[in-house]
């Protein structure tokens, strides 16, 4: 047994969440990605003395249908706090807050495992925040700069119990979240503009063992890979430094994306005192029961629900239905398909496969996609009726589908693509074939039914490859076996 595996992980994630408001947390000016620098700072972006926040409405509406849909219980009242420290990049010189009266507390994130079990991740908290400035420090020879667009941005903050065991599970956890709130429309989810951030806190201890072990938090991860790829470096520092019997600091460490290694940034005796107090300059926001009745409302059929009814109700393979989940608008397609077919399991592999690769081959999202479902749906319809093959549906009139309006049975029509399927014509074909090798009729009947294929070759040949396979293979097999 290597010395690695006397040890397991224990990790909680602290994830930021930029939301997709209009403006700021507590002030009109405009959240947006991108600008020019220092454009959306008024002067309650700055601080400046006398100026008020206001909290927007929109952000809190956005944290309690984020709440809702991992199963949180909503607080009524929801105070703010202010959390104090210096820093250029924060004007007022404190960040409001919550602190004692988290928005949602409880709920969870389902993550499925390898083995097709899924894995409940407890959420502890979710709160209402604002976000900092920009220091920019690689622009400049001589001064850092500074871009104040960013100041008070609307973050929640989603804390996450210490449930995970290892990277794996942090990368997963982190995709649930993502599709979450990309599903109902709260954050973009992108973690390399940073409207999605993580911490990752990571412990180790001998198994068995039921005290934790010191943690040490990770930052500056700027993809959910390399959020995997810190913990799974971190777990096997800590567990080298316990073996080479040194002590884990309780520190913060930043990562290294370059080297896959992380370094300290402060211990935890140079962490800050953050001093809070309740936030004197904001009204406490109330969430009354009928609010929330009104936001559960507006939720979306959510990804983990999807995924069920797929599987348990469709009897759908776990990985169609993953794929169907993996965004809202696969799933809204998905969703519309199945309004104009029972064929469930082809509806999915048109998605999987013939949609998909278009789509990929021509950079494209399924948004543009410019076949209509239920031209899909009528597509299907004529292979189950025995009009035209799969391969022909999928090779002579899907490439026509996506290049005009045209319905496929015009398409097949058109393009003299029908399947023979008329008995009285296929039983006159496969007659003649069977007449052509009358030693191969006596093989059959001798137990060679391999030769089916070669009386099939010759139906093929004479309907010019249009026979409807399965009706004229049994038709043969009737004959030889008379
Ligand atoms: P802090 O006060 O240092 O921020 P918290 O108790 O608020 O610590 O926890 C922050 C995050 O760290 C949470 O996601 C929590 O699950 C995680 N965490 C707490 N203790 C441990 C531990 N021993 N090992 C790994 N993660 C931990
Ligand atoms: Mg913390």
């Amino acid at each position: 047994m290597s010395v690695y595996e006397k040890y397991e992980a224990v990790i909680g994630l602290e994830v930021h969440i930029q939301l997709l408001t209009k403006s700021k947390a507590y002030s009109s000016d405009a959240n947006e990605y991108g600008s020019l620098p220092n454009t959306n700072v008024s002067a309650i972006t700055l601080a400046l003395p006398g100026t008020l926040p206001m909290h927007n409405k929109k952000a809190v509406e956005f944290a309690v249908k984020l709440g809702l849909a991992v199963k949180s219980s909503i607080r009524e009242r929801n105070e703010y706090a202010r959390k104090n420290y210096f820093y250029a990049d924060l004007p007022k010189g404190y960040q409001i807050t919550q602190d004692k009266t988290p928005i949602c507390t409880g709920g969870f994130i389902s993550i499925k495992n390898g083995d097709g079990r899924s894995k409940k991740i407890n959420i502890t908290r979710i709160h209402m925040e604002e976000d900092a400035g920009k220091s920019i420090h690689d622009q400049d020879p001589t001064d850092s700069l500074i871009d104040l667009n960013r100041a008070g941005v609307p973050l929640v903050e989603m804390v996450s119990e210490p449930e995970m065991s290892n990277g794996d599970e942090a990368y997963k956890y982190l995709t649930e979240v993502r599709k979450i709130v990309r599903y109902i429309d709260v954050c973009d989810g992108n973690m390399e503009e940073g409207s999605m951030r993580c911490d990752a806190n990571i412990s180790v201890r001998l198994k068995g063992e039921k005290k934790f072990g010191t943690k040490v938090e990770v930052k500056n991860m700027n993809s959910m890979r390399n959020v995997q790829r810190a913990i799974e470096h971190e777990i096997k520092r800590q567990i080298d430094l316990i073996e080479s019997n040194e002590t884990v600091n309780q520190e913060t460490r930043s990562f290294d994306a370059v080297n896959g290694t992380t370094f300290s940034l402060r211990s935890k005796e140079a962490a800050n005192d953050y001093r809070y107090f309740p936030e004197p300059d904001l009204q406490p926001v109330i969430v009354s029961q009928e609010y929330i009745n009104k936001i559960k409302a507006t939720l979306p059929p959510l990804p983990d629900e999807l995924f069920s009814k797929y599987t348990s109700q469709f009897n759908l393979p776990d990985y169609d239905a993953s794929v169907i989940t993996e965004n809202k608008q696969t799933a809204n397609y998905f969703e519309k398909l199945i309004s104009h077919t029972k064929n469930y399991k082809a509806a999915s592999n048109w998605i999987l496969g013939a949609i998909k690769s278009y789509l990929n081959e021509n950079a494209l999202a399924i948004e543009q996609f410019s076949v209509s479902p239920n031209r899909i749906a009528e597509l299907i319809k004529l292979v189950d009726d025995g009009k035209v093959s799969n391969s022909v549906a999928s090779q002579n009139i899907f490439p026509e589908m996506v290049k005009t309006d045209k319905s496929p049975l015009q398409i097949a029509e058109e393009k003299n693509l029908i399947q023979q399927s008329d008995e009285n014509a296929l039983l006159e074909m496969a007659k003649q074939a069977v007449a052509l090798y009358p030693d191969k009729v006596a093989e059959y009947k001798g137990g060679k039914t391999g030769v089916l294929g070669l009386f099939m070759g010759e139906v093929m040949k004479l309907s010019k490859g249009k026979a409807d396979p399965k009706i004229a293979s049994k038709l043969v097999r009737e004959l030889l076996e008379k």
